[in-house]
């Protein structure tokens, strides 16, 4: 029922487009369904009694179904593609609810849309989970990648990386919807779109027309994944390139290490500004490193978390905090949000 009013939706949305179109003397192409489109599955995550996070006013549940609304609207100007939503309305629906809908329905891939919170409220950026095992691992590396760099170019949220997650007796995924569709033979991944407790995060699902921007990055994520082309948007990935991962042999554990390395060298010191600039060094060998924080005491308290660009190391500069004793250190934190503390040094 819910779907089709959704189709109903979507079909205005084109026939609009159809109109004005040929008011501009520009015949569309219509193309044929294909007889066997790709099936996806949106799925707006929580719902009814599960309202999710709840910060700044807003439920994370009803974030989440505008979101996929969004996702919706924009997937459906493709040609050969069929999606199907797990709910279009305010209920409530189990995990494995979730993962049966997209069984029943033929998808390939179901995609759990939703926003994240940290218990520290200090993380910020956008994360995909995908499943560990064999081609689910594969298809969610490869897609997650491409999702991460959409939201990236599109709305500006930083990537905090593509993840497994298993559970801790290591025999499924550890997210519920992920290992359900899993055990269903779907493939799954739940979009983390940003940090609804973090303040870098606020505008990217607070501003007018923010979640809106998340779906449309979403959609077109899923485009360029399967190669999809829109005669409405004018858009051809059929040719699209990007990183096929390949399939997990045994289970990819995620990573439960800290970062191997992590060093600072002093290039600068300026006493009276309080202006330092340093070299620094970090890596880990199973993960990304994604931030680095600082210590002007010593380790006694530290900065909030900034976005680590270079891959291997670069240049910080940074101002000694106002408790700051000369004692200057850094933590590197990886992608599962794991860190290491720096080599010291004294500033006189
Ligand atoms: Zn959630």
């Amino acid at each position: 029922m819910m779907k089709n009013n959704m189709r109903k939706k979507a079909t205005v949305i084109l026939l609009t487009i159809c109109l004005l179109l040929s008011g501009l003397g520009i015949a569309p192409v219509m193309e044929a369904e294909a007889k066997t489109p790709i099936v996806i599955c949106i799925d707006p995550g929580h719902g009814g009694t599960n309202g999710g996070a709840m910060y700044n006013g807003c439920w994370e549940k009803d974030l989440t179904l505008q979101i996929a609304n969004a996702m919706y609207q924009e997937l459906s100007l493709y040609e050969g593609v069929t999606v199907v939503m797990t709910r279009t309305a305010d209920v409530d629906l189990s995990l494995e609810q979730r993962a049966q809908i997209a069984a029943a329905s033929g998808a390939d891939f179901l995609y759990s849309i939703h926003l994240n919170a940290s218990p520290s409220h200090n993380l910020f950026g956008s994360e995909v989970w995908v499943s560990a095992y064999g081609n689910h691992y594969a298809k969610g590396m490869s897609f997650g990648n491409i999702a991460l760099q959409q939201l990236s170019a599109d709305v500006g949220v930083y990537p905090r990386g593509v993840k497994t997650k298993m559970n801790s007796r290591g025999t499924g995924d550890y997210y519920g919807v992920i290992n359900n569709a899993r055990l269903h033979g779907v493939t799954a991944a739940i979009i983390e779109h940003c940090h609804m407790d973090e303040a870098h995060d606020k505008d990217f699902y607070m501003k007018e027309g923010a979640l809106q921007k998340l779906g449309k990055a979403d959609a077109t994520a899923v485009a360029k994944y399967y190669g999809l082309k829109s005669s409405a948007l004018g858009v051809d990935y059929s040719s699209y390139q990007y990183v096929q991962y390949p399939n997990a042999k045994t289970p990819h554990v995620q990573d439960m290490t800290d970062p191997e390395v992590s060093q600072i060298e002093l290039i600068s010191y300026d006493k009276s500004s309080g202006r330092v600039q340093l070299y620094a060094k970090a890596s880990d060998a199973q993960s990304r490193i994604i931030y680095y924080s600082y210590s002007g005491n010593g380790g006694a308290t530290w900065s909030g978390l900034w976005g680590w660009a270079p891959a291997g190391g670069g240049y910080i500069e940074l101002t000694l905090p106002e408790d700051s004793t000369g004692d200057l250190c850094i933590r590197v934190h990886n992608e599962y949000d794991r860190f290491t503390e720096s080599n010291h040094i004294y500033l006189q």
